[in-house]
């Protein structure tokens, strides 16, 4: 309902800036990222930034910002010791580093020029004039970049395994099959700075040498869907795009596909399979995608965030790449900030961050004063993590140790008040109706699960109900085929490890 609320703002807020004062400069950009706050404005060339912009500020903005350069300060971030005019100064900014999102909030997504302006598509143009298809990959590989979309492979070592296959017809393909409750970076990436995603795929298209490439993103995603079509048919324009680009005889088209909103089909071999027609199903592997992938063909396949990095990466080399975030998890991640958490929004923070950094320096700490309880990382396939982890490391490798994962980068921060039995009962809820179906140990077991859970939270579980809950896991994950199986029941067990006492006291209640 808020983000609702804040879209319809945001397009009235637009059109009234836009139309009703009939100022050429008023565009819409993608998402600046403090959700909290929006309806945001900024105002070049001043740098001021506008929260909670309302339909009746926009007279004033005009009379004093657009004519006069004067700053509206009611309508700036402020708290009991001053007024921070510029996006940089706030501190939900501050303590971020914005490479992939740096665009975002900043041009308008549907004209290709603010784009190039930005610098979009130089790293290709270094690729294909300076480079060989070799020397790409080498150079992602020495970068240490690893795959945004949640297991952290790392992204050189595919590209080079699907340049080394005989089969000479390859496929690129981008999985912007976001479908973790509170995940939405990868959503902003395709709505705010297309082309920085594009030119990645292009770059990776050139060094595998494929000419074919598909974009699967979630029709949920209209906007998305609207300006990658748009950022597509532009680049083909500029002959970015197509056949024989910028005269050197290297092709490369690109199509889009929208998924019809199946969790699943965020697995690799289920989306390619969404791709070819078929049911978005995981099937059993080897082979493996960089082997047979899409039409059974070699395929790279990362996702949003990983081929927005690409273009950095071969602009600035993989030496510059390696000196941001940590030496086994380089780079940065963009993180959806959600929950009971002060300053909600979509963050990139340098690999290695301490949640205590994400959740009290640029979260702002917990709504209302409440304590803090725990923060469900990585949606349904992550896990719970609890105060004595607050100063866990964010990057693959820490997390691995303690039992959770990145995931696609979702925070769901709780408070005090926040029941964990009920958080594992919905994500359990939500796993097993996205459950395929495909093999016996996810489609019964989470089944199982969430009955017993069901049981628990209605005052109707006994303590047994607790090792059934452990051992049906321990069966899931070791059989499922699939990750979205195998990775079910962690926020399970990961809430009865750390609050075991609260499915107790549910359980005894009763009696
Ligand atoms: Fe389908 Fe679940 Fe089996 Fe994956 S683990 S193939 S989602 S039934």
């Amino acid at each position: 309902a808020r983000f609702k609320e804040m879209s319809e703002g945001m397009d009235h807020v637009t059109v009234k800036i836009g139309e009703e004062i009939a100022h050429p400069g008023v565009k819409m950009s993608g998402c600046h990222g403090f959700c909290e706050m929006g309806p945001l404005v900024r105002i070049e060339p001043y740098n001021y930034l506008y929260l909670k912009v309302k339909l009746e500020d926009c007279e004033e903005i005009f009379e004093k910002t657009i004519l006069r350069g004067e700053p509206v300060e009611r309508l700036m971030y402020h708290d009991d010791h001053k007024v921070y005019e510029t996006q940089e100064e706030i501190p939900f900014y501050a303590e971020q580093t914005r490479l992939v999102l740096k665009n975002c909030g900043h041009i308008d997504a549907e004209h290709i020029e603010e784009a190039i302006a930005a610098g979009a598509y130089e790293s290709f143009e270094k690729a294909v004039f300076e480079m060989t298809p070799e020397a790409v990959i080498k150079s992602v590989l020495d970068s240490g970049l690893r795959g945004r979309g949640g297991a952290g492979f790392p992204t050189g070592r595919k590209w080079s395994q699907v340049a080394g296959q005989k089969e000479k017809v390859r496929y690129v393909v981008c999985n912007g099959d976001e479908g973790d409750p509170g995940a939405f970076m990868d959503r902003s990436v395709m709505e705010g700075d297309p082309h920085r995603m594009i030119e990645g795929m292009m770059i990776a298209a050139y060094a595998v040498q494929a000419h074919e490439g598909y974009i699967y993103v979630r029709a949920e995603y209209p906007l998305a869907v609207r300006r990658l079509k748009i950022a597509i048919e532009q680049a083909e324009e500029k002959g970015l795009l197509g056949d024989n680009i910028l005269g050197t005889g290297f092709s490369f088209h690109l199509h889009i596909n929208r998924g019809a909103g199946a969790f699943v089909c965020g697995e690799g071999s289920a989306l390619t399979a969404s791709i070819e027609g078929k049911r978005g199903m995981p099937r059993v592997k080897p082979p493996r995608t960089v082997e047979q992938g899409l039409w059974a063909k070699p395929t790279v396949l990362n996702n949003v965030e990983t081929y927005a990095n690409v273009p950095m990466i071969i602009k600035n080399g993989a030496d510059w790449f390696c000196r941001i975030g940590t030496k086994e998890s380089p780079g940065t991640k963009a993180f959806a900030l959600t929950g009971n958490v002060k300053n909600t929004g979509l963050i990139e923070v340098p690999m290695g961050i301490t949640l205590r950094e994400i959740i009290f320096d640029i979260g702002g700490g917990i709504k209302n004063n409440k304590k803090f309880k725990a923060v469900q990382i990585g949606g349904p396939s992550g896990g719970c993590l609890v105060e004595s982890q607050l100063d866990s490391k964010m990057d693959f490798d820490s997390l691995t140790k303690i039992g959770a994962m990145i995931g696609s980068g979702g925070l769901v921060v709780m408070d005090e008040d926040t029941c964990m039995v009920e958080v594992a009962r919905f994500f359990m809820n939500f796993t097993q109706r996205e459950s395929c179906g495909k093999c016996v140990p996810c489609r019964e077991g989470t089944k199982r699960m969430l009955e017993i859970l069901e049981r628990i939270v209605e005052g109707n579980g006994k303590l047994s109900d607790l090792d059934e809950l452990e051992e049906l896991a321990d069966m899931i994950e070791s059989t499922a085929l699939c990750g979205l199986g195998k990775s079910a029941p962690k926020p399970v067990i990961s809430t009865i490890h750390a609050f075991r006492e609260e499915y107790e006291e549910h359980i005894l209640k009763k009696h």
